[in-house]
């Protein structure tokens, strides 16, 4: 059985599915390996549970050939399969990679394209090897422009799924440091999400540029097609209002979008929401109709979440941490006027040899501005100098809020995912 067969029984039922806890009846089931498991060992269960079809990688699962594919690499051949669906849309697809805020930029162009057009995209951070073909495989015929998020933490991984999505349109949302174990420096971060304009300049494509950020304007040179957002002379100007905890952005110039009041902690969200205007005035969307879609997005996830607890405000920033996300929000923090302001930040992970260096740094910005208390909470907090509170994990830091009854104070809780901040308030 080769690609074309397999393309025709998922023709057939237009779903496909990895994990047998979530199946429905009639998926094509992948027996995919990871850290823990074994697809292959859920393949036949997967097939009793109603599952149409499987594929399995292993020859000793290959148990019910009339049901069954045996191929060499279950997940290349998901791969291969996505990219062959890919062929059959006929429909733009716009990606979108960066440092900070890729999820946020999906969602809110996510919004803004829905006001007019039936829109597709990456649900969740489905933005790896697996989540960007599952993602391709789940747009059904009828949609009119699909939007796929791409994450990345080595060199050729957006190179590759670009293979897999052949985007007409893209986004770099920014370049800063993140995941430097795997990209060795920003310069190779610059490289790796440079990748997705690579194709865009090879394919004929399409790049949305954020034209206040240069080194993003000399890395898109040469893209066939170029269309600008940001604070000036872009094709799309637009104004950040923030005079309150909530970005409002006032889109300028000839568009008809105007005044967009966010649910969006934040400036450095400015050229998320300006991405959206682009994006959907682009396409056609009525101007009249995208400041509504976008104010009506609300983040989750512990993404820049505002909570008022009492007479306390706290902005919930637990969802992922790494130096140039840390220093956006500290200085948003730092810009905000409120009479008391609390600082709680979890470490950074996956910073390599830089780690201890980019720690220090951060605790540099914090002693140039001023704050009524800081509480750094574990990894390599732990092995810098600082006049702050240590603390050594969420649970304590927990414990410490507790003891302070603060009142009318703005409290900013940042980390990453694994330093569990979220639980600081729960
Ligand atoms: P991941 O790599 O985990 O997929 P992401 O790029 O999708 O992350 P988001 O989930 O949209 O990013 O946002 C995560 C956090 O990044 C936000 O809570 C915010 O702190 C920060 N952030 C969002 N946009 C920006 C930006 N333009 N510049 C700097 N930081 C940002
Ligand atoms: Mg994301």
């Amino acid at each position: 059985m080769n690609i074309e067969q397999l393309y025709s029984i998922y023709e057939q039922h237009r779903s496909v599915q990895t994990d047998t806890r979530k199946l429905k009846p009639n998926d094509i089931f992948f027996a995919l390996k990871g850290g823990n498991f074994n697809g292959n060992e859920f393949a036949a269960k997967a097939l009793e549970m109603g599952a149409a079809f499987a594929v399995v990688d292993e020859a000793a699962y290959y148990t019910v050939p009339e049901k069954m594919m045996l191929v060499e690499d279950a997940l290349v051949t998901l791969q291969q399969l996505a990219l062959r669906h890919r062929q059959q849309l006929n429909i733009p697809f716009l990606a979108i990679t960066g440092t900070n805020g890729k999820t946020t930029t999906k969602e809110l162009i996510n919004a803004a394209l829905s006001a007019g057009l039936k829109t597709y995209a990456t649900v969740g951070n489905l933005n790896n090897h697996i989540g960007v073909p599952l993602t391709i495989l789940s747009i059904q015929p009828d949609v009119q422009i699909a939007v796929i998020e791409m994450g990345a933490n080595h060199q050729q991984e957006i190179a590759a799924y670009c293979q897999i999505a052949l985007p007409t349109h893209g986004i770099i949302t920014n370049i800063g440091k993140a995941h430097l174990e795997g990209f060795g420096s920003e310069e190779g971060v610059k490289k790796a999400k440079g990748e997705l304009y690579d194709f865009l300049r090879s394919n004929n494509g399409t790049a949305f540029v954020c034209n206040d950020y240069g080194y993003l304007m000399e890395m898109a040179k040469g893209i066939p097609h170029i269309i600008t957002y940001g604070g000036q002379e872009a094709d799309f100007v637009g104004e950040a209002v923030t005079d309150s905890a909530f970005l409002a952005v006032e889109v300028r110039g000839n568009s008809q979008v105007g005044f967009i009041q966010t649910q969006l902690v934040g400036a450095y969200n400015f050229p998320n929401v300006m991405a959206a205007v682009a994006v959907a005035t682009h396409f056609g969307v009525a101007e009249k109709d995208i400041a509504p879609a976008i104010a009506h997005y609300a983040p989750s996830n512990n993404r820049s979440q505002v909570i008022v607890q009492g007479s306390n405000t706290i902005i919930m920033d637990a969802y992922n941490a790494n130096p140039s996300s840390m220093k956006a929000a500290i200085e948003n923090f730092a810009s905000l006027s409120a009479s008391k302001k609390i600082l709680m930040l979890g470490a950074m992970m996956e910073l390599g040899a830089d780690s201890i260096k980019e720690h220090q740094a951060l605790v540099s910005l914090l002693e140039r501005l001023h704050w009524d208390a800081v509480v750094l909470v574990g990894g390599d907090f732990k092995k810098v100098t600082h006049p702050y509170i240590y603390l050594e994990n969420a649970a304590e830091a927990a414990k410490w809020l507790q003891q302070q009854q603060f009142e009318h104070a703005h409290i900013l809780i940042k980390g990453s995912r694994s330093t569990g901040m979220e639980k600081v308030i729960a």
